[in-house]
């Protein structure tokens, strides 16, 4: 299927008020919308694990993935034409969740997010060259293509980039589901102090954190400060 990417997300356990309904959580597309034009090139990817892999645990393929990730990040900005300015990349801190849909039994995920500031104004060609580098490192840490929403050793999705917004046969941006899902939303509201408030005055952390919520933020570690 085309876009499996969506369809076997999880469904979240925070249940999103619809638009302007009661104590609604008004989610942009993008984070760019939400902290203004210094932030409009600002791109960001989940990771997500809950199966061993080459290297091991969970943990320890996140761990592994991190310089790996930050490194073919860093290779894929340099490629782009024209050369611009260092990019940054902010690392959310680790967080179970539990998994929701998908075969019964499957282990807990571990989850975070990373934002990309400062990458070249967005475009779809670059996005895709970006998602192919993600690809790659899923590849190389195991992951193996099943049933929906099935465990994973490894799982990295391109969340957005900017405001770009495209719906080729590999890549749809923003994604979809994002705003709905605690396992991006706890770790996002670990990053972004201001982002409650951006989306709309509700703690997002709070709400992906307590109660109703799933996802647990893990103490650091080495690896994963
Ligand atoms: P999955 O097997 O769940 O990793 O699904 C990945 C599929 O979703 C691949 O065929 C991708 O080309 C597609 N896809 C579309 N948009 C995105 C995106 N923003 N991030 C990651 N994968 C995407």
């Amino acid at each position: 299927m085309r876009y499996r990417c969506w369809w076997r997300w999880r469904r979240a356990s925070i249940r999103l008020q619809p638009w302007g309904g009661p104590g609604s959580i008004h989610v942009r597309a993008s984070l760019a919308d939400q902290t203004g034009p210094a932030a409009s090139t600002t791109l960001a990817i989940a990771l997500g694990a809950n199966l061993p892999g080459p290297v091991g645990s969970p943990l320890a393929t996140l761990i592994a993935v991190r310089p790996l990730l930050e490194a073919r990040v860093l290779e894929w900005h340099e490629s782009l034409p024209p050369p611009g300015e260092a990019v940054t990349l902010r690392w959310s801190p680790l967080f179970e969740t539990q998994p929701v849909g998908g075969p019964p039994g499957q282990p807990n995920y571990l989850n975070a997010v990373v934002l990309v500031d400062g990458p070249s104004p967005p475009h779809t060609t670059a996005a895709e060259a970006l998602l192919e580098q993600l690809q790659g490192l899923e590849q190389h840490f195991g992951r193996e293509r099943h049933e929906r929403w099935a465990p994973r050793s490894l799982d990295l999705d391109l969340l957005w980039w900017g405001d770009l917004r495209c719906q080729t046969p590999r890549l749809q941006l923003p994604h979809p589901l994002w705003r709905e899902r605690d396992f991006v939303l706890a770790p996002l509201a670990a990053l972004e102090a201001n982002l409650g408030a951006a989306l709309g005055g509700v703690a997002l952390g709070q709400a992906a954190l307590g109660p109703g919520g799933t996802a647990m933020a893990l103490t650091g570690r080495a690896g994963w400060p």
